[in-house]
């Protein structure tokens, strides 16, 4: 088994300070644990920008002030963005992030189909995934393809064939969301066997699921998706609420346990198909 890529998801849409202090709400705090989650062992960071009153925000200048802190706190990091539909319906505001510049993401996440939430629906219309996927692949963006079901899977194989998924192709395998596919092994080894040839893979697990999830993909070859978006308890009885670093180091004691180095981010870009960072070419020449 090859070295494992660790996707650290550390803010989300939903996490509040008021359910736990160790969520990284502002600039600064995102640019802090990021740098922490880097020395952890993540090598991409998916990122969901807040605005000044703490709550979901799609705007692109502040996606912008947050790539940028997130790029002076960590140099070789992969910078992933989200164009989530939870709080945000319409394609103007959900590409927005899209657009940013200095730096520009290089990833950004596209979930490939609606689904319920446990309290809300996610609607991702036929329309929006190709219109988000187009932007992306205009921008040089690779997708963080997210599927919580083996129709979305599937449905890559639609895309790839209209040409609107170009390689390379990295899919997150979302188990355990209420209403969504449970994390169990044979859902996992059935979602892998409908992967697009060629895909990266990273399995998440939604709140309790996520360790046993994370535990599957390290044992199966796959890689991992961690962070306080997917679970913010570092315990399933729920009493210690965890830091994205003490998830992610967690992670890489188990994947050592196991014979599995980890990736460094310009590894991981490899691996996955990712322009080298500016970074390494700066060093290599
Ligand atoms: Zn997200």
């Amino acid at each position: 088994m090859g070295k494992l890529i660790i996707n650290a998801a550390i803010t989300g849409m939903i996490p509040t300070r008021e359910m736990t202090p160790h969520v990284p709400i502002t600039v600064e705090e995102i640019a802090a644990d990021v740098r922490r989650c880097r020395n952890a062992g993540a090598s991409i960071i998916h990122l969901h920008a807040r605005a000044e009153d703490g709550n979901p925000t799609y705007r692109k200048d502040i996606h912008e002030e947050i790539l940028h802190a997130v790029r002076e706190a960590c140099s070789d990091i992969i910078l992933c963005v989200s164009t989530s539909g939870r709080n945000f319906e319409l394609f103007e505001q959900r590409s927005e992030a899209l657009d940013a510049v200095d730096p520009a993401p290089e990833m950004a996440s596209l979930t490939l189909g609606s689904m319920n939430f446990p309290q809300q629906a996610s609607v991702n219309d036929p329309e929006m995934i190709r219109s988000l996927a187009l932007r992306m692949r205009e921008r040089g963006i690779v997708p963080e393809l997210e599927c919580f079901e083996i129709g979305m899977v599937e449905y890559s194989h639609y895309l790839i064939s209209r040409g609107i998924l170009v390689p390379p192709f990295y899919c997150n395998i979302l188990l355990g969301s209420l209403g969504t596919l449970s994390a169990t092994k044979a859902n996992l080894t059935a979602a892998v066997e409908a992967l697009p040839k060629g895909c990266t893979w990273a399995v998440a697990g939604i709140g309790r699921y996520q360790l046993q999830a994370n535990t599957m993909a390290i044992l199966a070859g796959g890689h991992v998706r961690v962070g306080l978006e997917d679970n913010i308890w570092y315990d399933n009885e729920r009493v210690r609420l965890a830091t994205n670093a003490e998830l992610i180091e967690r992670v890489v004691s188990i994947a050592r346990s196991v014979g599995r180095e980890i990736a460094t981010p310009d590894e991981a870009r490899t691996m996955i198909g990712l322009k080298p960072s500016i970074e390494s070419l700066r060093s290599s020449s």
